[in-house]
């Protein structure tokens, strides 16, 4: 194996209580791996920040264990876990100037004063804000503080570095600007990160690895392509992207797929990653972007006459609603130029997909 798939942080079966009755955290069982963007994707609650708090020693784990590089963090306390911390209520020192921000850490291990200068000065031009070393943090953008507080976070070269909704306060322009600059700077240093966010589309732009929570509990694991194209389950399903849901029961097969039979009295064909019995309940997930509409749906193995309820321009695109199969709710997503000025309101379209673009998932 090499070097990218070594473990670094191991959670093992570990669970989290605040009030001795609820587990906010549960049945954890996850690796971090050295090197890896690894990235706790979820709705508010469900326990990521937990998770990184218990990772970086401010939170104690109620059951279960931690360790890094094998070792149990059970009896190591924060500071000797050499983790870089970016939390947001995790603010930089408002009367230190932004050279003294990013040296705490330095100066806390007592590195001569050499080294800290040396090791400052680099970190500030890795984070591009070489020369506002005298300048206090309220004399920077948004951004610009952020980027310190990813600075004081590098600067001793953490084995891992948790980020916790780190660009959550930004404005969404900068936001994505930054999302780019700390994956690059993921890349160039080969650091490890552990990264928190609420928001689907950061989780896919910068991670590695997506593990995505609900409830205390993790969902699925996997790269965005993965947790995108092969959802687990529903949640996975409707967390992540735009799904279109139908609910029908199994019919039988015919070779590689399932014929799911709708309410409607519809059939659709679609792929299942375990095998399933006649008569179970099924739910399939079909992604807007795979529909297709008009000519081009002629042979495809689903295929469905739909009548256009809405049509809203997006530049690049247009988001289509459609109404089929007894319902009015489908979306799909045609490139600008589709079926020209055929998709208006009320018109009668085709549409059609594959069907190993529309996959049965599992019960949640
Ligand atoms: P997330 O970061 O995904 O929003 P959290 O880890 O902050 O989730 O919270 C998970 C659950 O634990 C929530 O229900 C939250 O209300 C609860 N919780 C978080 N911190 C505390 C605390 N210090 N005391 C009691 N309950 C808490
Ligand atoms: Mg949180």
């Amino acid at each position: 194996m090499g070097p990218e798939s070594e473990v670094l942080v191991r959670f093992r079966d570990v669970e989290k209580t605040y009030d001795g009755r609820v587990n906010v955290v549960d049945r954890l069982d996850l690796e971090i791996r050295r090197g890896e963007f690894l990235t706790l994707l979820g709705p508010s609650g469900s326990g990521k920040t937990t998770i990184l708090l218990m990772l970086a020693g401010f939170e104690a784990v109620t059951a279960g264990d931690i360790t890094l590089n094998d070792r149990s963090l059970r009896n190591v306390p924060p500071f000797r876990r050499n983790m870089g911390i970016v939390f947001q209520n995790y603010a930089l020192f408002p009367h230190k100037s932004v050279f003294q921000n990013v040296a705490f850490p330095l100066v806390q291990r007592r590195l001569s004063k050499h080294a800290v200068s040396e090791k400052v000065e680099a970190a500030l031009r890795m984070v591009d804000l070489t020369g506002l070393g005298e300048r206090r943090p309220h004399q920077l953008s948004g951004g610009q503080q952020q980027r310190v507080a990813l600075a004081r976070a590098l600067v001793f070269e953490p084995e891992i570095v948790l980020m916790d909704e780190p660009l959550g306060a930004l404005d969404k322009k900068l936001r994505e600007q930054m999302q780019i600059e700390i994956k690059h700077l993921h890349e160039q240093l080969g650091m490890t990160v552990a990264y928190v966010t609420h928001d689907q589309g950061e989780a896919l732009t910068m991670s590695d690895r997506v593990a995505i929570m609900n409830d205390g509990l993790i969902q699925q694991v996997g790269s965005p392509h993965e947790v995108y194209e092969k959802p687990a389950n529903a949640f996975v399903a409707n967390f992540i992207g735009e799904n279109n849901a139908f609910e029908g029961r199994i019919e039988g097969s015919d070779g590689r797929n399932c014929v799911v039979r709708l309410a409607s009295g519809d059939i659709i064909r679609a792929r299942s990653a375990a095998e399933r019995a006649n008569g179970e309940a099924a739910l399939l997930s079909l992604r807007p972007e795979r529909l297709v509409i008009g000519s081009a749906a002629a042979d495809m193995a689903n295929r469905f006459g739909a009548k256009v309820v809405e049509v809203i321009y997006f530049g690049a695109h247009n988001r289509v609603r459609l109404a089929m199969a007894g319902r009015d709710d489908i979306i799909a997503l045609a490139p600008a130029g589709t079926a020209g000025e055929a998709l208006a309101p009320g018109a009668a379209v085709a549409v059609g997909w594959a069907p190993e673009h529309c996959r049965v998932l599992a019960p949640e």
